[in-house]
C-alpha cells in the first residue's frame, strides 16, 4: 500500500491530502496499525503505520526512510503531442509507468483538441501511476506549448541537455532512420547519455514543415518501422524503446 504524500516529513506524524484519503479510505480499506509506504512525488519514501482514521482525516505515524530506486540515470523529456481525451489520460499514465522524467505537451498544427487546459487532471493520472508502479518520482506535467515556440524557447538548448550528452529523436512515420540504427550507429549517444528529448505527433502526425524545424535544431528523425501506428501506441513503444535501449529497461 503506498500512499502519495508532498511534503513528507523526517518523522513524526503526517495528515494524508482528500484525494489520497479517499483513495486509502474506500479503495485500499486502510485501517489503524496498517503499513504503508509514503512517497512525495520528489523522490523520497518513507515507511508508516496508519495510526488514525477518521470520517475526514487520516494520520501516518511515519517510519525509517526508504531507498527506492526506480529512477533511471537517463532523463526522459517526453514531448507527446496533445492526443484526445482519455488516449492523452493513457499516454501520461504509460509515459509515467514507464519511467519518464518529465513531460511537455506539444500543440502541433494538426493537433485535434481546442481544449489543452487538462493539466490538473493530468498531473493526477501522473501522480497516480507512480503510486501504482513504486515510483517515488512523480514526473513533472507542464502546460502544454505549441511545437514552434518549444524548438525557440530560451531554454530549449538547456532541455535537450547541452553539457548533459543530450539528444532528441522526434518520430516520424514519414521516414528518417529506424531507432536501433540511429542508437547502434551511436548518433543517439548511446553510452553515458544522460538526457534525450522524445516527440511522438499527434493523430493527423506531423507536417513535414514541423519535422523539417526539429531536424534543424538538432532532433534526429526516427521510424518505429513499416506500419503507421496510432498516436497513443507510437508514444509508448516510442518511451518504452528508448528505455530500453538506453535506459534501464531489459
Ligand atoms: N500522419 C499519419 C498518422 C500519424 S501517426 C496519418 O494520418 O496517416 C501519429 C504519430 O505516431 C506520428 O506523428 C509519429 O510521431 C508516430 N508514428 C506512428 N507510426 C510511426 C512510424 N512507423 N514511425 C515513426 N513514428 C510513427
Amino acid at each position: 500500500m503506498r500512499l502519495y504524500c508532498p511534503g513528507l516529513p523526517g518523522s513524526g506524524n503526517v495528515q494524508i491530502g482528500a484525494e489520497e484519503f479517499e483513495y486509502a479510505k474506500n479503495v485500499l480499506r486502510a485501517k489503524p496499525g496498517d503499513k504503508i509506504a509514503l512517497f512525495d512525488g520528489k523522490g523520497r519514501e518513507a515507511s508508516g503505520v496508519i495510526a488514525s482514521i477518521s470520517r475526514k482525516d487520516l494520520s501516518v505515524r511515519i517510519g525509517e526512510t526508504l531507498d527506492s530506486r526506480k529512477e533511471p540515470a537517463l532523463k526522459i523529456l517526453f514531448l507527446p503531442a496533445v492526443l484526445k481525451g482519455q488516449k492523452m489520460d493513457f499516454v501520461i499514465q504509460k509515459a509515467t509507468e514507464l519511467g519518464v522524467a518529465r513531460m511537455r505537451p506539444l500543440i502541433t498544427g494538426r493537433t485535434q483538441v481546442g481544449e489543452t487546459r487538462k493539466l490538473a487532471r493530468w498531473r493526477k493520472i501522473a501522480i497516480e501511476a507512480a503510486r501504482q508502479c513504486g515510483r517515488s518520482f512523480v514526473p513533472e506535467v507542464d502546460e502544454p506549448v505549441s511545437l514552434s515556440r518549444y524548438f525557440t524557447e530560451d531554454n530549449f538548448t538547456e532541455n535537450m541537455g547541452a553539457g548533459m550528452n543530450g539528444a532528441g529523436v522526434l518520430f516520424w512515420e514519414g521516414g528518417g532512420a529506424g531507432l536501433k540504427e540511429l542508437f547502434l550507429s551511436g548518433r543517439l549517444k548511446s553510452s553515458g547519455a544522460e538526457r534525450i528529448s522524445v516527440a511522438v505527433g499527434p493523430e493527423g502526425g506531423f507536417s513535414a514543415e514541423e519535422v523539417s524545424l526539429a531536424a534543424q535544431k538538432g532532433f534526429h528523425t526516427a521510424s518505429l518501422g513499416p506500419r503507421i501506428l496510432r498516436a497513443e501506441t507510437a508514444a509508448v513503444l516510442a518511451v518504452g524503446l528508448v528505455q530500453f535501449l538506453m535506459g534501464d529497461m531489459g
